[in-house]
């Protein structure tokens, strides 16, 4: 069973955070995903994802809250969107009171990619202080790899959303209102445009993207694929996470003591 600071006694997360050092903690997002999928998909899939991790690593797991960065879904209903500054406040604060109970080692399991430069900027910034190390994880671009050959692009409410909230619960996903598989010329191509590494434009509003807030195709998104997609995700993220866990280790064992907190 997962150690999770929300279900465990004073007590009991002083011992599991002196065994681990490690947390582990989900982002997401509340906003709309269409009419098929709740507005909580980011939310619930980060967790999912995060709980897998943090049981594997034997690490605690530290509930974070829902919300997230937004500003492309802010509007439309069923999002609520936290400013930059208030969600960087909330990691600084819940990592900051981690520390002091001696967490030296942050996973943080991102599935919302409007999150990514507020959680890099605190994550570069206690990492800084020198307290902690910390590590990124975009969970949702592990599914995207290892979903690749079954089609699966991540779209705003397409398969991959699906599967994620069908292994969460089956009860949450309306495929049937989806209707036809979307794909709105042009769509690909911004979502290319604004995650390329190099040269790369921005999309402030989902509709930019797709007129009714989603695009993608649920339809390959079955519950059997669903059964294994906690544990094909998270062992997949989990090599990843030690690969550059490794990277590091290597690099203090070459400096000799006192590079990494301890
Ligand atoms: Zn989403």
């Amino acid at each position: 069973m997962t150690a999770n600071l929300a279900q465990m006694t004073g007590p009991e997360s002083a011992e599991a955070i002196a065994r681990s050092r490690t947390a582990v903690l989900p982002l997401g997002s509340i906003e709309q995903h269409g009419p098929h999928l709740p507005n909580g998909t980011d939310a619930m899939a980060a967790e999912l994802i995060a709980h897998a991790v943090a049981e594997q690593l034997g690490a605690v797991y530290v509930p974070f809250g829902p919300y997230g960065v937004t500003p492309i879904h802010a509007g439309h209903a069923g999002t609520v969107n936290l400013r930059r500054e208030t969600f960087e406040a909330l990691l600084t604060d819940v990592c900051t009171e981690l520390v002091r109970m001696g967490v030296r080692t942050f996973v943080l399991v991102n599935w919302h990619e409007g999150n990514i430069a507020a959680m890099n900027a605190v994550a570069t910034d206690l990492q800084d202080r020198g307290d902690a190390v910390f590590f990124a994880v975009q969970a949702c671009y592990t599914a995207q790899r290892v979903y690749r050959e079954h089609g699966g692009e991540l779209t705003h409410g397409g398969g991959i959303e699906t599967l994620a909230m069908l292994a969460h619960d089956p009860a949450l996903v309306k495929t049937e209102r989806a209707g036809a598989p979307t794909r709105p010329p042009g769509a690909q191509a911004m979502d290319r445009m604004r995650r390329s590494h190099e040269v790369y434009g921005f999309i402030t509003d989902v509709s930019e993207l797709a007129d009714d807030g989603w695009y993608g195709n649920p339809g390959w998104a079955t519950p059997q694929l669903a059964e294994q997609f906690t544990e094909t995700v998270s062992s997949a993220v989990l090599e990843a996470l030690a690969s550059a866990m490794r990277a590091r280790d290597i690099r203090r064992d070459d400096r000799g003591p006192g590079d990494r907190p301890s």
